[in-house]
């Protein structure tokens, strides 16, 4: 049996297992791929943080990986994408089908189980673009050779199709903040759950024989505190923070004004349709052609905003406040203008607790030090 529920990525109705149960407000993070430089810090971080014990030694519950050729496990995206056949569009509204919608005859989810070996080659692909280059060719305007990073984590998807296949009813979606979590007392290991999630994001452990996944860093965020591959983001390309639906979206919420209001910020593969979390600035020097099927139509208005971002100060502010604090910060306001101002982050009961210059002040001091007679070796 299914139940119709509205999927707002895809703009219309779908079938998914269970009837619609929105948390009031969604654990959801932001990505800036423009940012990142795959320093894998933040793989490392969760890595320590979560799964350092015997038998999780494959698991990277956070991993980056470079488009078009990096995967973690082998293929994730392209085997599925493959299965599910034409992916149409008509404007913003998905008419293809979902990977609910597209099962096959007598399964519940479209989906496969990844071999051990696809999991063996976390960095594969890494830096490498999308096409040889020829002899003596050299990189040019038009970005015909290109590659971007892709950081990845459980979705903690509005619609999860772990949860929906699993049979033991082990995997639950908070309601306080749509955390989606496996029950390792309930746990079997049956694997549906990786078989069924698109993203590859839960992951066996045959140690002790049940399905482990992200867990949104629930003890810290229950602190009100970020995820840790948010706090330690060298690029500080990651904002962590609970989001509302389109329709109560608040402006003054950093998460609803980069997804809803700017609309800067896309889900990796709508189409999919488990309405995931994760959303994700999409890189601004990869052609339409290829960021489209990754995020969906939204892209061209993303980029175009993103490019245009000074336009709009409290965009640009807010992208100061990537990686400025490990507090989660539910509300901020923009004082002054771009140029002197500054953005300010407050929790969740109104207290400040960062504030950022929207522009980095540049100090350009002396080659020679006339107070101390040395000569500077770096000046800016
Ligand atoms: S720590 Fe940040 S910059 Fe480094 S790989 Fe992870 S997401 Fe990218
Ligand atoms: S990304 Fe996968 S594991 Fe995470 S909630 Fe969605 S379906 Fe489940």
């Amino acid at each position: 049996m299914t139940h119709e529920v509205f999927n707002w990525q895809l703009k219309r109705p779908m079938d998914y297992k269970y009837p619609e149960a929105r948390p009031r407000r969604q654990a959801a993070w932001i990505f800036d791929t423009n940012k990142c430089i795959a320093c894998q810090t933040c793989t490392i971080a969760c890595k320590n943080a979560w799964t350092s014990g015997k038998g999780q030694e494959y698991m990277f519950w956070n991993n980056v990986e470079t488009k078009p050729w990096g995967f973690y496990p082998l293929g994730w995206d392209v085997r599925t994408l493959e299965k599910l056949g034409a992916q149409a569009w008509q404007g913003e509204r998905y008419t293809g089908k979902t990977i609910f919608e597209s099962a096959p005859f007598g399964e519940e989810i479209l989906g496969f189980l990844p071999d051990k070996e696809d999991w063996a080659h976390p960095n594969i692909g890494e830096d490498e673009i999308n096409a040889p280059l020829d002899e003596k060719a050299h990189y040019d305007a038009q970005h015909s050779r290109w590659m971007h990073y892709l950081p990845r984590i459980c979705n903690h998807c509005t619609y999860p199709a772990c949860l929906a296949a699993c049979p033991r009813k082990a995997i639950y979606k908070r309601p306080e903040d749509g955390i989606v979590l496996i029950d390792q007392d309930r746990c079997r290991g049956y694997q549906e759950c990786v078989r069924a999630c698109p993203y590859k994001k839960t992951m066996y452990r045959a140690l002790t024989a049940k399905s482990e996944k992200c867990i949104s860093c629930y003890p810290a965020v229950e602190t009100g505190c970020q995820t840790q591959c948010v706090v330690n983001c060298i690029g500080r390309i990651r904002l962590f923070g609970l989001k509302h639906a389109p329709d109560q979206a608040q402006a003054e919420n950093p998460l609803d004004y980069l997804v809803h209001v700017a609309k800067v910020a896309l889900p990796l593969y709508p189409q999919f349709g488990t309405e995931p979390n994760v959303y994700y600035i999409p890189p601004i020097h990869v052609p339409t052609a290829f960021t489209r099927q990754m995020f969906g139509p939204g892209v061209q208005h993303a980029v175009a905003a993103y490019r245009r971002a000074l336009d709009d100060k409290r965009l640009v502010g807010l992208l100061m406040l990537f990686g400025a604090t490990d507090r989660i910060i539910t509300t901020f306001k923009v004082e002054g203008e771009i140029n002197g101002g500054y953005c300010v982050g407050f929790d969740e009961h109104g207290a400040e607790i960062v504030r950022v210059p929207i522009t980095e002040p540049t100090i350009i001091r002396e080659r020679f030090d006339q107070a101390r007679q040395v000569y500077r070796h770096s000046v800016t």
